[in-house]
């Protein structure tokens, strides 16, 4: 009961602020004493500040006004995408406070050569949060690839990094940091639902990158599947007899629109070293008649199997993420056209398909939120002062 009271007060604080004793007892229907003992258990375990006194602007004492800590407890995330690494720290009322990413091509190389790497960068973007009088409480890893429900830290497989069967843990030089893997499509959904001024409760997030990823989050929550698969949407069919594919089916949505397709469909598969999003918008942006070509096809194959997504969960909306927010330009026209041509026995507006705000920055933000967001939910995770 207390720690939900703590979740109580503490959210009310987060959403809210700055709120004084009296303001948080209003809120949430406890006594004025309850809800002091609760604060001071809350300023106590890091997560609450409380300012000087001043004058509320209604009749009454002036309030002391109460803000979550922007020190103290916070969540580290830490990403591995195919081209680079990444970290990022984010205090409790989610602000990003550090940000680090590195340019590396991590496909084929050994994976506990790249979680060694992984593990030097969250050090430094730990070693940063410190010097900013933050204390890291959780670590969170954005991987590309499949991580199975339950505990164990296992990163099943991550096709594109050439992973089968990661146990992060036993490539983590140190014990005690030993970040927990996510899937990346999974993270990048959560930060765009929690950083949503206005959340929609029911949506698929839909990110590219190398393959194609999706979520699902449903009523508020996450539907990871039975064993922690679902949202693979790269490999549903639209082409029964379309080219086959890394899976091994052929005709998958990764054939036409992940990156690769679309690169080869706008006859820049052998471009340099370099990020196939920046240069695909380049050229459309130019007006490339085969990269206009290539996206629109991308468009029409990803419009095709968000139609099942749409008949199967009637979602309020759908998100493109990832490299797909900054190729939006290109794609939403083909992915409407194709929704409003299929999507006929139920409500459905073009705009319920939007570009995420977050694009490439999802995951990582995502993973970072993690902690924030079960500190929230449960403030009793924070040490006792
Ligand atoms: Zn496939």
């Amino acid at each position: 009961m207390r720690r939900r009271n703590l979740a109580l007060v503490l959210g009310a604080v987060a959403g809210h602020s700055p709120l004084s004793r009296a303001d948080v007892a209003g809120r949430v229907g406890l006594t004025r004493a309850a809800v002091s003992s609760l604060v001071d258990e809350l300023i106590g375990r890091g997560a609450l500040t409380e300012a000087a006194a001043t004058a509320s602007g209604r009749v009454g004492r002036p309030g002391r006004a109460l803000a979550v800590s922007g020190e103290g407890p916070a969540g580290l995330g830490l990403e591995v995408g195919v081209t680079h690494l990444g970290a990022c720290v984010v205090d409790l009322r989610g602000e990003p406070r550090v940000w680090r990413r590195v340019e590396r091509s991590n496909a084929d190389r050994p994976a506990g050569r790249v979680l060694a790497e992984v593990a030097e960068l969250a050090a430094e973007a730990e070693a940063d949060a410190t010097a900013l009088g933050l204390r890291v409480e959780g670590r969170v890893l954005a991987v590309p690839g499949v991580v199975p429900n339950g505990p164990g830290g296992l990163v099943e497989r991550a096709p594109n990094l050439g992973w089968h069967a990661v146990r992060v843990a036993d490539h983590w030089p140190d014990p005690d940091t030993v970040p927990e893997p996510e899937n990346e499509a999974n993270l990048g959904a959560l930060a765009e639902f929690w950083s949503a001024e206005q959340p929609v409760e029911t949506f698929v997030h839909v990110s590219a990158g190398t393959g194609i990823g999706a979520a699902l989050v449903i009523g508020g929550r996450l539907f990871r599947g039975a064993r922690g698969f679902a949202g693979e949407l790269g490999h549903i069919p639209v082409h029964p007899d379309g080219p086959g594919c890394a899976c091994g089916a052929r005709g998958c949505l990764e054939q036409y629109a992940g990156e690769t397709a679309v690169l080869r469909g706008a006859g820049l598969a052998h471009h340099g070293p370099g990020d196939a999003a920046t240069l695909l918008a380049e050229r459309a942006g130019a007006g490339h008649a085969p990269t206009l070509a290539a996206l629109d096809r991308a468009g029409r194959a990803l419009g095709l199997a968000l139609t099942s997504a749409v008949d199967l969960i009637d979602p309020d909306g759908l998100v493109l993420g990832g490299a797909y927010a900054e190729l939006a330009e290109w794609l939403l026209p083909s992915v409407r056209a194709e929704l409003a041509d299929r999507v006929t026995v139920r409500p459905w507006t073009p705009e319920a398909l939007r570009p995420s705000a977050l694009g490439r920055r999802g995951p990582l933000l995502g993973a970072a939120l993690t902690t924030v967001r079960r500190i929230l939910a449960d403030p009793t995770l924070l040490p006792a002062g």
